[in-house]
């Protein structure tokens, strides 16, 4: 690598704010500022105290208003993530044969979970390069759908639209961990709308949450009542109870709940869903428009109804390192503008969350052009 060390980004055109990060993602100050108001009387007090279920509600109140939620669906969360959500759909959402969409690496690492249930039927698998997007097809037999509502690794996001033709009875399963809070939805078209906070929700990691539809949850109970094993950490039925007295099966992370409940107050306060996906449109065509006009950025993504707006990904030509880029970037505290590591590209990928300023994004083009200039 080239020595980068000299480069130095003038001040003023620094962003306010560094962090672009796809998860864990930037953090507003103020939602921290309200946490540590709060230190002493929540943190590290009990989770099964009034004090800390009243913030499970007021977290899962705020995203049942956030998304509109239609009449029957609930508000389900318990811990360990979204990695940890794809082994309890996978104990306690499938039935017996699953079809799946991958475009990435996340998208794919659901798929061999469910490939590797050796209780499950063996599921359809449908693949697309990275870059473009998979399509679900309607299939006799299957029971659950699978798809990213953004594949993060990628930059690649598709609407979130029921499978035309399914078996009355499937589910779709949307895994929105990216997409959620910065993408336009319409819940009632999915089953299951689930997400870690650590994304559009500014949050720390380690919850999952899943907005369900009534078909959902009475899948989860025929599942269970069926008497297939299920880890007592992974039953969905334990955190559907759980949930609806406001608590989780064991202990969470009390700042993570807090700090998504802040950002989910927050963007309503600005006007909601609507208010997000302007905000997060805005910055995409600056940064796309910014690529699209330079002569060594383009964007990974070529079909622009696929583009994310939520995860931008920018190829830099093969005379410009993306590396020695992210390097002076970092040394001048502008953070993972990484690309995502298995995908191998020279490459910059940037978070567009709602947390994140869309004149900060202006300003980011503007330092990547200095550094790209001087390298
Ligand atoms: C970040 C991410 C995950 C993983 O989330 P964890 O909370 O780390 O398990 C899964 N799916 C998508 C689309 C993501 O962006």
């Amino acid at each position: 690598m080239a020595d980068t060390s000299p480069i130095r980004i003038p001040d003023s055109l620094l962003p306010e704010d560094g962090r672009f990060g796809c998860g864990p993602s930037k953090v507003r100050p103020e939602a921290v500022e309200a946490l540590s108001r709060v230190s002493r009387s929540y943190l590290g007090t009990s989770h099964r105290q009034k004090t800390v279920k009243d913030e499970v509600a007021r977290l899962r109140r705020s995203m049942a208003e956030f998304f509109s939620l239609p009449e029957g669906y609930e508000v389900i969360l318990s811990n360990g993530g979204a990695t940890a959500f794809w082994d309890t759909a996978v104990f306690g959402l499938i039935r017996d044969r699953a079809q799946l969409a991958t475009h990435g690496e996340f998208s794919a690492k659901f798929a061999a979970a469910v490939r590797s249930a050796p209780f499950l039927g063996e599921p359809t698998v449908v693949s697309a390069a990275p870059g473009t997007a998979a399509t679900l097809v309607a299939e006799a037999g299957v029971d659950v759908y699978g798809i990213p509502h953004n594949e993060t690794s990628t930059g690649v996001s598709v609407p979130v639209r029921r499978v035309a033709g399914a078996d009355a009875d499937a589910l779709l399963l949307i895994d929105a961990t990216s997409g959620a809070g910065g993408l336009d939805v319409d819940v009632a078209e999915s089953d299951v709308y689930y997400f870690a906070p650590q994304k559009c929700f500014g949050s720390d990691g380690g919850i999952w949450l899943g907005l369900f539809s009534p078909a959902a949850i009475e899948r989860a109970r025929s599942v269970k009542a069926s008497g297939r094993y299920i880890p007592a950490f992974l039953d969905l039925v334990t955190a559907i109870d759980q949930s609806r007295l406001e608590q989780t099966y064991n202990t969470p992370a009390l700042s993570t709940i807090f700090l998504a409940a802040e950002q989910t107050e927050w963007m309503l306060a600005q006007g909601g869903l609507d208010w997000a996906v302007k905000r997060t449109a805005e910055s995409a065509a600056i940064i796309y428009g910014w690529a699209e006009r330079s002569s060594v950025a383009t964007p990974f993504v070529t079909d622009p109804a696929i583009r994310s707006n939520v995860v931008a990904t920018i190829d830099l030509a093969p005379e410009v390192s993306a590396d020695a880029v992210n390097a002076v970037l970092r040394a001048n505290g502008i953070v993972d503008t990484d690309s995502y590591r298995k995908l191998g590209r020279n490459q910059l990928r940037v978070a567009l969350f709602p947390a994140v300023d869309p004149s900060d994004v202006e300003r980011l083009t503007q330092c990547i052009d200095h550094v790209m200039e001087r390298l």
